[in-house]
């Protein structure tokens, strides 16, 4: 139980950034061995302040539960989800190339669009903002470069105009 506390987000039952940061570390290190390349891709829901305004924060926090059920529904069981912390989550994708990680991300993405989450018997339409990265299986790349690259890619899909996937490699002469 204590092992679940300190691994777990009380509110959604995800990883927290903690347990999500240890565990891909060891899949980063991983990696340089095994083909395929990484990708790491982070959401963060458009407009979340809105919902807590309009339905208040219960209500928030139960779109916060299902959209955390369906993104771990949305990925495989080996790849890593975890709440970064407020409307932010973080998908760790490993062995998957960039074809394959865009793919991932644009099923998300229409999931979450497509299906108005249903919160206290209102249908309350989410959208969110996915800043993706990869590493490939010859990079030698670390956790902060790419966590730095898919920010940024995620500060380009809000700039953009938000409900969209943006990527950005990673700096490597940095890792
Ligand atoms: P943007 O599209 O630019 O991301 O806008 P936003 O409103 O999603 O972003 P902003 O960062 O302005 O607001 C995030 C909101 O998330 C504000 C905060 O009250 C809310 N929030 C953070 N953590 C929780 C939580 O655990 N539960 C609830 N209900 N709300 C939370
Ligand atoms: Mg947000
Ligand atoms: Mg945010």
């Amino acid at each position: 139980e204590l092992e679940i506390l300190a691994q777990r987000d009380a509110l959604t039952g995800l990883y927290n950034r903690r347990q999500f940061t240890a565990m891909a570390e060891l899949e980063l290190a991983r990696s340089e061995r095994i083909p395929g390349g990484i990708a790491l891709l982070m959401v963060d829901l458009d407009f979340f302040k809105r919902i807590n305004d309009q339905y208040g924060h219960p209500a928030g926090d139960e779109v916060l539960r299902q959209v955390a059920t369906l993104l771990s529904a949305g990925v495989r069981s080996t790849d890593l989800v975890a709440r970064m912390g407020g409307e932010e989550f973080i998908v760790l994708l490993p062995h998957t190339n960039l074809e394959n990680a865009l793919a991932v991300a644009e099923k998300l993405r229409k999931t979450l669009r497509e299906r108005p989450l249903l919160v206290q018997g209102v249908q309350l339409p989410v959208t969110a903002s996915f800043g993706l990265t990869w590493l490939a299986e010859n990079q030698k790349g670390q956790l902060p470069s790419l966590y730095a690259a898919a920010d940024q890619a995620l500060y380009s899909a809000k700039h953009g105009g938000r409900d969209r996937i943006e990527v950005a490699m990673p700096d490597l002469a940095q890792a």
